[in-house]
């Protein structure tokens, strides 16, 4: 029979786009990507964009220097900047526990070859005036770590993919997913056609388990809240391009950003959300914003020993959106054992910007039976046996992965 196309993508997200990508560079056939929204309009265009290189976990450097080596090739091939800011990261360290992770950090960035070196307070305040020196112990900066508009880089695997033969259609919606004798056989639009491929992926974000649901697929995952805020503007102290900071015992990240300062903390308890509750554009989802206050009021104090008048700060913005948790706070990647032809690539964890065009690139080696360049078992949607992504206990497991979370 006549198909279509060789592989069909839902979702024009970091990873959708990053996958269709990866999948053209390697010359995969006949691409079409599906969004039922603008690209990169989603999750996509939420995130605090840290580019944070060293991991404890060795796959996941991997992962992430690939998306630094897509983003100059993108670079290249469409003649365009990504604009990039190479600004650094300080991670900082005031407890016995927190200088043990840094250690860490320090063996594993070493061993990969990540240039960093420890600093002291005075240099640490000459890059971040605004910190409160006497309550940083140890400082670890890592000059090459990055920061990138997340929404332009997933319009750059977008042209890129499109450049390289990809149909790309926006505002398309896919109702369902068409499968016969435990194999794929394409998809079916919300207007009702039908598109056939041999492939498909499963790149839909926070949406992907209602795709999965009427296949009895259940993903390891559910959407999780994850938030920042902005101070207004305040460019003496807050340059632009100043390194990002890490700070496990404040649970913080920080970044500055035209002048104003983006705060990220983790609560104790992260909320997961209903996917049955999910809107079709997160801007009509309300993520419980009026708990931005109780949230905020929660883990200030524990930065207010590093920003000493963050009580007195003037919030300009808040910004919240869905990161996609898996209970092993690892992604989603490979073919989904139920059905022949279905592949995925899901499962955030809140590092799609960071680790997108690795996690691209292994879903692309998997669906062409390439030597994948990770293990791939790390990341294997079968790895937690069957689950129930739309029970309150299963939701709860992956929320618990997320609360606490101190690292970049
Ligand atoms: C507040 C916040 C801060 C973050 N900060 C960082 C950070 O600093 N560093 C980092 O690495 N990551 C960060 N992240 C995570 C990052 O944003 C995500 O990992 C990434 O955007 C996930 O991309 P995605 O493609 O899975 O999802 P999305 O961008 O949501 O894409 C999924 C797409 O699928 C489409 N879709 C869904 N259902 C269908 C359907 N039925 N038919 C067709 N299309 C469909 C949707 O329209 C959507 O465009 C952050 C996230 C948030 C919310």
């Amino acid at each position: 029979m006549k198909q279509d196309y060789d592989i069909i993508i839902i979702g024009g997200g970091l990873l959708g786009c990053a996958t269709a990508y990866q999948l053209a560079k390697r010359h995969a056939g006949n691409i079409l990507l599906l969004d039922g929204n603008e690209i990169a309009s989603q999750a996509s265009a939420r995130a605090a964009c840290l580019l944070t290189r060293a991991r404890i976990k060795p796959a996941l450097m991997e992962l992430v220097q690939e998306t630094y080596d897509c983003i100059e090739e993108i670079e290249s091939l469409l003649d365009e900047s990504l604009e990039l800011q190479m600004c650094g990261s300080i991670t900082i360290a005031s407890s016995e526990a927190s200088l043990k992770g840094l250690e860490a950090l320090e063996e594993a960035a070493c061993r990969f070859g990540i240039p960093n070196e420890r600093i002291g307070k005075e240099r640490v305040k000459e890059l971040l005036p605004w910190i409160e020196e006497e309550a940083v112990d140890v400082a670890l900066y890592m000059p090459t770590d990055a920061f990138i508009d997340s929404a332009l880089l997933c319009s750059g695997y977008a042209k890129a993919a499109r450049k390289l033969g990809v149909t790309l259609r926006s505002n398309c919606k896919v109702k369902e997913i068409l499968v016969e004798d435990a194999e794929v056989k394409g998809v079916r639009l919300a207007t009702g056609e039908a598109v056939t491929a041999p492939v498909v992926v499963n790149a839909a974000g926070s949406w992907a388990n209602l795709l999965m649901r009427p296949l009895k697929v259940g993903l390891p995952f559910t959407p999780v809240r994850s938030h920042f805020w902005i101070t207004s503007i305040d460019a003496t102290r807050f340059p632009a391009n100043h390194p990002f900071t890490i700070i496990p015992d404040a649970r913080a990240f920080t970044r500055s950003d035209v002048g104003g300062l983006i705060i990220g903390l983790r609560e104790s308890q992260c909320q997961a959300f209903d996917l049955s509750t999910l809107t079709e554009k997160l801007e009509d989802f309300d993520f419980n914003k009026a708990a931005k206050w109780t949230v905020l009021d929660e883990c200030a104090p524990l930065l207010k020993k590093y920003l000493k008048d963050i009580d007195d700060l003037p919030i300009a913005h808040y910004m919240s959106g869905p990161s996609c948790y898996v209970p092993d706070a690892k992604f989603i990647i490979g073919p989904v054992a139920r059905y022949k032809g279905l592949h995925t690539v899901t499962g955030c964890c809140g590092g799609g910007v960071a680790a997108g065009g690795g996690m691209g690139r292994l879903a692309a080696e998997l669906i062409l039976g390439e030597t994948p360049f990770v293990n791939p078992e790390l990341f294997s949607p079968e790895r937690f046996g069957e689950v129930d992504p739309f029970s309150a206990e299963f939701q709860q497991r992956c929320a618990d992965a997320r609360s606490n979370k101190k690292g970049g």
